[in-house]
């Protein structure tokens, strides 16, 4: 499953792509209108994400002259907030699908599923790590030791994802609000605290081998204790 990204603003650029490769996507990303129309020609992407605005040339056009070419990869409009008329011109041109930015990761994945399912791609949906197993489409935190699953809020589902994703690696509070509050938010180390908290209750809840350590003055990993520290 390949992955097209058009989009000229970095971060968001990045965001998608780290969002997309974690579970096991491959992307390629471009940045102007003229690259996009370049890349997506050579007709090997599965789905293509597309900004409207680039520069170069905009992602309306893109999609007319891939269409005229009779490439046929779904395409997903990034539009701006509120922009009706922007979503509609997108739709006319030919686009499958439109999301509204700014968006969250699980609304980009739950999208991209539709879009590739339509080619009869099958697409991952669970993370594991140690005795956690996380179903990214119904939020759903299960303990393979216990045998108990509880529900996750969305945040709690990004932050775990995030964690499972980077499973043993020490992840920095600054990265954390970035992945889970997103490119443009002014969340700060007291949401992490939180949410931290509020997973580790669960983690409790569902008799869970793995943890959240603290790493002081730098952020926190998810640790898979062996079974035998569990039971002493
Ligand atoms: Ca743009």
């Amino acid at each position: 499953m390949t992955i097209l990204v058009v989009e000229d603003e970095r971060r968001l650029a990045d965001a998608l792509s780290e969002i997309l490769t974690e579970v096991k996507y491959m992307v390629d990303t471009v940045y102007t209108g003229t690259d996009g129309l370049a890349y997506a020609e050579s007709g090997i992407y599965d789905v293509i994400i597309l900004d409207v605005m680039l520069p170069g040339m905009n992602g309306f056009e893109i999609v007319s002259a891939l269409r005229k070419k009779k490439i046929a990869t779904p395409v997903l409009m990034l539009t701006a907030r509120g922009e009706v008329t922007d979503k509609i011109r997108g739709l006319d041109a030919g686009a499958d699908d439109y999301m509204t930015k700014p968006f969250s990761p699980g609304e980009l994945l739950a999208r991209v599923r539709v879009l590739s399912r339509r080619k009869g791609e099958v697409v991952l949906d669970e993370m594991t790590y140690g005795d956690l197993t996380f179903r990214i489409s119904s939020m759903e935190l299960c303990s393979t030791a216990t045998g108990r699953s509880i529900g996750l809020s969305f945040r709690e589902g990004e932050m775990i994802r995030y964690l499972i994703a980077n499973g043993g690696a020490i992840l920095q509070k600054e990265d954390l609000i970035t992945k889970i509050w997103g490119y443009e938010s002014d969340a700060g180390d007291n949401n992490v605290e939180a949410y931290v908290s509020f997973l580790r209750k669960k983690l409790n809840h569902l008799g869970s081998r793995c943890e959240i350590v603290t790493v002081k003055r730098v952020g926190y990993k998810l640790e898979a204790r062996d079974a035998e520290k569990t039971e002493a």
